[in-house]
């Protein structure tokens, strides 16, 4: 479902003529499968949300390939991303990053909108999925009067709307508690069983890489170990 091939990247920090190269990713190969769950552990600034940023096509890299879905997306520019994205990715953040003048009701409703969906279906979809993520109590509550557990399950339901075959998370569960975490976990357990979504996790949560079918540690920009979690 993903590959990536020898992804190296590197940022320019400093002034014109005082300018540094920061290698943040050196020669990353990795594959994810249809139907798996991946999580990319590793310290803070070892390059994860650098990679996730890369897959996701919000910043172009310096060296190496990048396949989604059989497409070779490298060199695609920026309004082919943003379809391709609008088609094949959600996305799932530890701030949320709902739209605060929006409720809970028009930020899942958003990217159907930007999709062109007509407001007849954009209601039958929007009113699924509020079941789904057992918000219907809550439709018309904006993001500052909901919990962060009911506010992460308004962006759950945003990234799943238009149904992508892969969920990109980073950090999702860092700003949650214990009780709320488990039930996102659980979700996200039975979204790749049921509806078999693809999920790309970002997490230094233990709890998190055990709901994983493989582990990825990034160490410094280059992948230190990949392996199968035996239980799951
Ligand atoms: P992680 O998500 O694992 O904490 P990041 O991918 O955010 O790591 O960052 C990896 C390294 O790249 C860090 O040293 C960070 O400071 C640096 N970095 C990230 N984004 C930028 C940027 N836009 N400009 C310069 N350096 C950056
Ligand atoms: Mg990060």
């Amino acid at each position: 479902m993903i590959k990536v091939e020898n992804l190296s990247h590197s940022f320019f920090v400093g002034k014109k003529n005082n300018r540094q190269e920061v290698s943040v990713l050196k020669d990353i190969n990795l594959e994810v499968g249809e139907g798996e769950i991946v999580t990319i552990v590793g310290r803070s600034g070892s390059g994860k949300s650098t990679l996730l940023n890369l897959m996701s096509g919000y910043i172009k890299s310096t060296k190496g390939d990048i396949f989604i879905a059989d497409e070779r997306v490298t060199d695609y520019k920026e309004s082919i991303w943003a379809d391709f994205r609008a088609d094949h990715l959600g996305f799932i953040f530890q701030s949320f990053q709902l739209i605060p003048s929006m409720n809970a009701y028009q930020n899942i409703e958003l990217p159907l909108v930007m999709k062109g969906v007509s407001e007849k279906e954009r209601k039958q979809r929007v009113v699924e999925m509020l079941d789904k993520v057992g918000l219907n109590d809550y439709q018309n509550h904006y993001p500052s009067e909901l919990s962060g557990g009911q506010q992460q399950r308004v962006s759950v339901a945003r990234a799943l709307i238009v149904q992508p075959p892969i969920i990109l998370a980073d950090e999702p569960t860092g700003s949650l508690d214990q009780e709320t975490e488990g039930e996102l976990l659980e979700f996200i357990q039975q979204l790749n069983r049921v509806e078999n979504i693809t999920f790309v996790i970002i997490t230094h949560d233990e709890e998190v890489a055990r709901v994983a079918d493989r582990t990825i540690r990034l160490e410094d920009g280059r992948i230190a170990a990949d392996w199968e979690v035996a239980v799951r």
